[in-house]
């Protein structure tokens, strides 16, 4: 991976490329600007969201996601890490102890993949070693990358989750370009969860092709043999979706990709997606397979999805936002109590605004 940056910059000034696919191609090490803590700007009232926060210090990436949101987000595309882990440790510190009944769930994935910038990854083993000694917080790392060994020997305390987004290898091969193969993902899985991580998965975006049905089968039933359920904290499921603005950009970054000239319809928050009959049936079809593979016990949630859509998957929905971040610290509780310095008390998240 470093031989694939072009440049360096260290604590300089930022080159400030904006051609997104060049900017993936050069690194720039920042040092920390302002606050970089705070809730998943994605959240919208309008749906369940699940409440995560974020720490934005990586800015692109390196991988090549033909639906990432990336390219038509951002206006400065040089790949950018703030590596100055202590400053944003502090402010994590000082922001999360004013809710100390609070289970925070935080992730580095807003802007980046948690992982793929394999020269940093030092960075990222510093946040694990630093929320060993958070108590009321979990760091939630995401990748596409099978870099994980710089985590393996880390003094984790069970506070962070190592997550992957999971989708076929008919995907991966067309749609993210540059990631690690699936057979890659699935044995670092093994290694993390053999090193005590627990771990997350995230089937989104789910995309639609001939023999979709199958092909998710086949890759749920992989992840249950390299993993067990037990070592699974959280299961999201989402599907495809992008704006018409970026529906142009897909075409003109990526134009062998084939995930725009599928039907979709356009929601009140500017975004296609599949049809509802067709994200239900996705949805519950995976949620059929977790139950099968005996991965009923980990918590499974909807990304970006309306209440409807949960009745017609799940058979419930939560009440709110504020409700669905209680259900996902009470069954982290329960599953996995080293990680929640208090138990949970329903009316405190439920009071929550968004
Ligand atoms: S791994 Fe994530 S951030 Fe990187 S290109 Fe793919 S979707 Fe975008």
């Amino acid at each position: 991976m470093a031989e694939m940056f072009k440049k360096r910059a260290a604590f300089g000034k930022s080159p400030k490329i904006s051609d997104y696919r060049a900017g993936k191609r050069h690194l720039f090490i920042s040092p920390l600007r302002g606050d970089i803590f705070h809730i998943c700007a994605s959240l919208d009232p309008r749906y369940i969201c699940c409440s995560t926060h974020v720490i934005s210090h990586i800015s692109n990436c390196p991988f090549e996601c033909t639906y990432c949101f990336l390219q038509n987000y951002l206006t400065d595309a040089t790949l950018t890490v703030v590596a100055d882990s202590n400053a944003i440790l502090d402010e994590i510190r000082e922001k999360t102890s004013r809710q100390p009944w609070r289970l925070f769930r935080i992730g580095t994935w807003e802007l980046g993949d948690s992982l793929a910038v394999h020269p940093l990854n030092k960075a990222a083993l510093e946040l694990v070693e630093g929320f060993a000694g958070l108590p009321n917080c979990i760091l939630k790392l995401r990748t596409k990358s099978a870099e994980v060994t710089p985590l393996l020997d880390a003094e984790h305390g069970g506070k962070t989750v190592v997550s992957w987004t999971m989708n076929p290898p008919e995907v991966i091969r067309r749609e993210e370009i540059g990631t690690a193969r699936m057979d890659a993902r699935l044995r670092a899985m093994e290694r993390v969860a053999s090193a005590g991580y627990p771990v997350g998965i995230h089937f989104d975006p789910m995309i639609m092709f001939d023999g979709w049905e199958h092909a998710y089968e086949r890759l749920v039933n992989d992840i249950f043999s390299s993993v067990s359920p037990e070592q699974v904290i959280w299961i999201s499921i989402g599907s495809l979706r992008f704006n018409p603005e970026m529906k142009k950009k897909i075409e003109n970054n990526y134009p062998a990709s084939t995930i725009t000239a599928q039907e979709m319809i356009l929601g009140d928050d500017n975004k296609f997606r599949y049809v509802r009959p067709v994200r239900v049936q996705m949805y519950r079809h995976v949620l059929e397979l977790l139950k099968e593979a005996g991965a009923g016990i980990c918590f499974t949630y909807l990304c970006m999805e309306r209440w409807n859509v949960w009745q017609e998957v799940f058979g419930r929905y939560p009440d709110s936002i504020g409700h669905l971040d209680f259900l996902m610290a009470e069954s982290v509780w329960k599953r996995f109590p080293g990680m929640c310095s208090c138990r949970p008390r329903k009316e405190k998240y439920m009071a929550l605004e968004y």
